[in-house]
């Protein structure tokens, strides 16, 4: 039997979407529902892959597949591809398995010739709709498929109002239009050297490949690459006969959302235009009415759509986002798909759906994507502050949360301010998908046109990052870099913050103040937290980040650095003093001076833990962080400990290391010099005693944690020296305490030794950012010049430091397990690195078996809930 690439709406279905993407499959599914829904088929994405291992190229079986069902389309519609008598018109349209927004083109009106447009004009009795589709067929086709820039052709449109002397699309009539198709062919001939297709197949094979080439667009790639999207799946492609917005007053397009997709309110929510096609409401060219109104403008067609909402709501049981075209009276559905939503939203309808018996917890829990909360878990205007602030504008709240930063004009510019540090706000006429690395760098977008719907407001919201949009009170100047609103001028560089919540916009800087969980955030929360088996820790090193972390729900402290203690200008010297000392009493004396710091540190955590679990590591300080650099520091610093300038010169001159990060750090200090592990065990241990004594109730056993170890034998090395400082300061306490010792599994020799190290080890630790970078042989400070590099070659299509590895890293996660508890089947571990706030690695921990992950106080909720859906997988 040959393969099937191409199915008609009718033989697919929803489940369907890994061949035939999201839009093909509900497009399929809303066809089996009985909805109205303009005929087509789609072309699998497994004939997209097909398209790449073909060497680009659309089997001559396939082509004849698509155009043998095109036939079953023209039965189905009575119209006829290519007539000139009663022609058939088709879109062409991406859509791969997950919704990418905005990264794929849409060709529409494909099918029209110098002949045929007259059949259409002929058949409507409208020569001048006739002609306008045309002219966007041209434009679009020779936009997407050609790449002849679309202002090109606007230059032309531009050229002939002046001409006229009109202002405004609509004031130009049949033969304007027909003239403007002469001078579009014209262009494109120039550009082309070679005739607009004429042939309706060409033009439909051409599009088809043009939507395969677009998945591998550098915004498709990029958006893939955020959203971890692999790049083997394909799109599919859609072919649909037209139905036209754009035929009158009885006509129109738009586009809703069953519930506010910003705030999550059970209220129809969306945008419609009158005498319009698609595009015109998504691009935000005209500004559209709101769909309310709609209700007044076309009673009955409301109701049918408000119906169709519901039933689509209730099917998929989730809010849906529709787009619609009326075409002379008719209602049409164009698409439906599980709607994007802020944060807020998501969790609201998660909960609210819950509520209203549509879903269960368990489902609620899987709806939310835990990196969105991320949103949430930042600051927000300080209310004061926000009180005092001179509000010089408002336009629609697109995507809520608060924004304060530097002002940029272009996409470049935020990169490039971002990369000095700096915080942006985008201000921009409109976006479009080339923006999108601006987008992703800035704290807050801000447009001039465009709806609720446009371009911008979709990826703020997907991104979570404040977005207003729509400031027709702007006037902006992109190119001299600089707009005017409320009297004020605003330049590059100036500071504005935006409310995204509310749309209002300030021409200062205004304070910003710590989120908190409350409201539908606390019950998802406690859902999840129902459903977990992992447990959640934070990585934090100071008491204030442990408050925070367990205002976030965290179970205890997986990782505190002990040298990050030290940074501070007044310990930073008695640090690098011990850093430089020559002889063991030297640095005795500095370490002295170390141990009362690091214990009143311990005490405060342990505190501010209430009695939770601590996990202390040892010093790890790459010492090119710590020591002095300058002449300048250096001379502070021999004055200081009271020697010679040139001596402690040599000192520090003697200390270079060629590759720091694989030098004398971690546990190799304190097999070079055991003192700094006695001191660290005496300031943990002596802390813990200290606050037991005050909570006796409480339960706390230190953990002590050794970084870097390869060795059994280093490890045993290091706990020896531990082990006899504590148990000589608990017998003499005349307390009870317990206290563990274990490891951070860092070192790929840790992990291909792991059984051995189990055996004196009381716990594992994975620190996957340097076992990451041990394991790639790559540095994490250096790899960010080149991975760019690997991305475009497609060698990674991750940054391992931000998604675990799970082929290499992870295992030597596994193997490490494994080992681990052959020889102590009860052995806790668990993970420290970055990778821990990571949901895709989060999920791999849990299939591990791990016990816990630990990460930065605000990605707290994130793995709390990434944890529950790992569990419900
Ligand atoms: P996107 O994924 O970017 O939303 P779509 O494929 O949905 O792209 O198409 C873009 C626009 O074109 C939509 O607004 C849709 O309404 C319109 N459109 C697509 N196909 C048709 C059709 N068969 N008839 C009328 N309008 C269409
Ligand atoms: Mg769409
Ligand atoms: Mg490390």
């Amino acid at each position: 039997m040959i393969k099937k690439y191409v199915y008609l709406f009718s033989e697919g279905k929803g489940s369907m979407k890994e061949l035939l993407g999201g839009k093909g499959a509900n497009l399929a599914e809303m066809t089996i529902l009985g909805m109205p829904v303009p005929q087509g088929f789609t072309i699998s994405t497994e004939a997209c892959t097909h398209y790449y291992e073909n060497g680009k190229k659309i089997d001559p079986t396939i082509e004849k597949e698509i155009f043998d069902t095109l036939l079953k389309i023209e039965d189905i519609t009575g119209k006829k591809f290519g007539d000139t008598k009663n022609p058939l018109l088709i879109s062409v349209r991406s859509g791969s398995r997950a919704s990418m927004p905005g990264m794929m083109d849409t060709i529409l009106n494909l099918g029209l010739n110098d002949e045929v447009v007259e059949g259409v004009a002929e058949l409507t009795g409208n020569k001048r709709f006739a002609y306008d589709s045309y002219r966007r067929f041209i434009q679009m086709f020779s936009d997407v498929v050609m790449g002849i820039p679309k202002h090109s052709f606007e230059k032309i449109i531009d050229e002939i109002k002046l001409k006229k002397g009109v202002s405004l699309d609509t004031d130009l009539d049949d033969n304007d239009l027909k003239e403007m198709v002469t001078l579009f062919k014209a262009h494109y001939k120039k550009q082309k050297g070679a005739d607009f297709p004429s042939d309706p197949k060409q033009q439909l094979i051409e599009s088809v490949k043009a939507v395969f080439r677009s998945w591998e667009n550098p915004r498709a790639v990029y958006y893939r690459r955020m959203n971890d999207i692999p790049s083997c799946w394909g799109t599919a492609v859609n072919v649909q006969s037209m139905v036209f917005g754009n035929m009158g007053n009885d006509s129109g397009t738009g586009v809703a959302f069953t519930r506010n997709p910003a705030t999550g309110e059970k209220k129809l929510y969306g945008e419609y235009l009158i005498n319009a096609q698609g595009e015109d409401v998504v691009a935000g060219i005209r500004t559209p009415n709101p769909i309310d109104t709609l209700e007044t403008v076309m009673p009955d067609l409301y109701n049918q759509f408000v119906d169709i909402a519901s039933k689509l709501e209730k099917h998929y049981k989730d809010m849906q986002d529709m787009e619609f075209t009326i075409e002379k009276g008719k209602l049409y559905m164009l698409q439906t798909r599980n709607g994007k939503r802020t944060a807020a939203a998501a969790l609201k309808i998660a909960c609210d759906l819950v509520e209203e018996g549509m879903i269960s917890k368990e489902n609620a829990i899987k709806m939310v994507d835990p990196k969105q909360l991320d949103s949430l878990l930042h600051p927000q205007f300080e209310a004061v502050a926000l009180k005092a602030a001179k509000e010089i504008g408002s336009a629609l709240p697109a995507s809520p949360g608060a924004a304060c930063g530097q002002v940029v004009f272009t996409a470049d510019d935020a990169v490039k301010f971002h990369n000095e540090g700096k915080k942006v706000i985008l201000v921009r006429l409109e976006t479009s998908p080339e923006d999108i690395a601006g987008m992703h760098v800035a704290q807050g977008i801000l447009t001039v046109r465009g709806g609720m719907t446009s371009h911008a407001a979709v990826v703020a919201r997907g991104m979570g990052t404040c977005c207003i949009a729509g400031c027709g009170e702007i006037s902006i100047h992109e190119e001299e870099k600089y707009f005017k609103l409320g009297g004020l001028n605003i330049k590059e560089g100036d500071f504005i913050s935006l409310d995204g919540s509310t749309g209002k916009i300030y021409g200062e800087q205004i304070k910003t103040v710590e989120a908190s969980i409350s409201g539908y955030f606390k019950i998802l929360m406690s859902w999840a937290d129902e459903f977990r088996t992992l447990k959640i820790c934070t990585n934090a090193d100071t008491p204030k980040d442990a408050k925070q972390a367990i205002e976030y729900g965290a179970e205890g402290i997986g990782l505190c650095r002990t040298e990050h203690m030290f940074f501070d200008s007044d310990r930073i010297k008695a640090m690098r003093e011990m850093i430089v000392s020559k002889t063991e009493a030297q640095r005795r004396a500095a370490l002295d001076k170390l141990l009362p710091m690091q214990r009143g540190d311990f005490e405060e955590l342990y505190e501010a833990m209430g009695g939770l679990p601590v996990t202390i590591r040892y010093l790890d300080p790459p010492l090119h962080e710590f020591l002095p650099h300058s002449d300048e520091d250096i001379k502070v610093l021999a004055k200081e400990i009271g020697i010679d300038f040139n001596e402690l010169k040599g000192i520090v001159v003697s200390l270079h290391e060629f590759n720091p990060m694989m030098g004398h750090r971690g546990c190799r200090l304190a097999v070079s010099y055991p003192e700094i592990a006695e001191m660290q065990t005496r300031a943990v241990i002596e802390a813990a005693i200290n606050v037991v004594k005050k909570h006796p109730d409480w339960n706390i056993v230190p953990e002590i944690m050794i970084p870097l170890i390869g060795e059994v034998k280093e490890f045993q090395y290091v706990k020896e020296t531990v082990v006899s400082v504590a148990d000589d300061l608990i017998k003499n306490s005349g307390i009870s305490l317990r206290y563990k010792v274990g490891t951070m599994v860092e070192i790929p020799r840790a992990c291909l030794t792991a059984d051995e190290i189990a055996k004196e080890a009381d716990f594992f630790s994975f620190g996957t950012n340097d076992l990451t970078q041990m394991a790639f042989g790559f540095s994490r400070d250096d790899a960010g010049n080149f991975l760019e590099h690997y991305y475009s070659k497609k060698i990674y299509e991750q940054d391992p430091f931000a998604k675990l590895d799970q082929v290499g890293v992870g295992k030597l996660i596994e193997m490490s397990v494994k080992l681990g508890k052959q020889v102590k089947p009860d052995l806790k571990i668990g993970i420290c690195g970055e990778h821990g706030g990571d949901p895709s690695s989060i999920e791999f921990c849990h299939k591990q078996g791990l016990d816990y992950v630990s990460c930065s106080p605000f990605r707290v909720p994130i793995a709390r809930l990434a944890a529950a859906q790992a569990a419900l997988k």
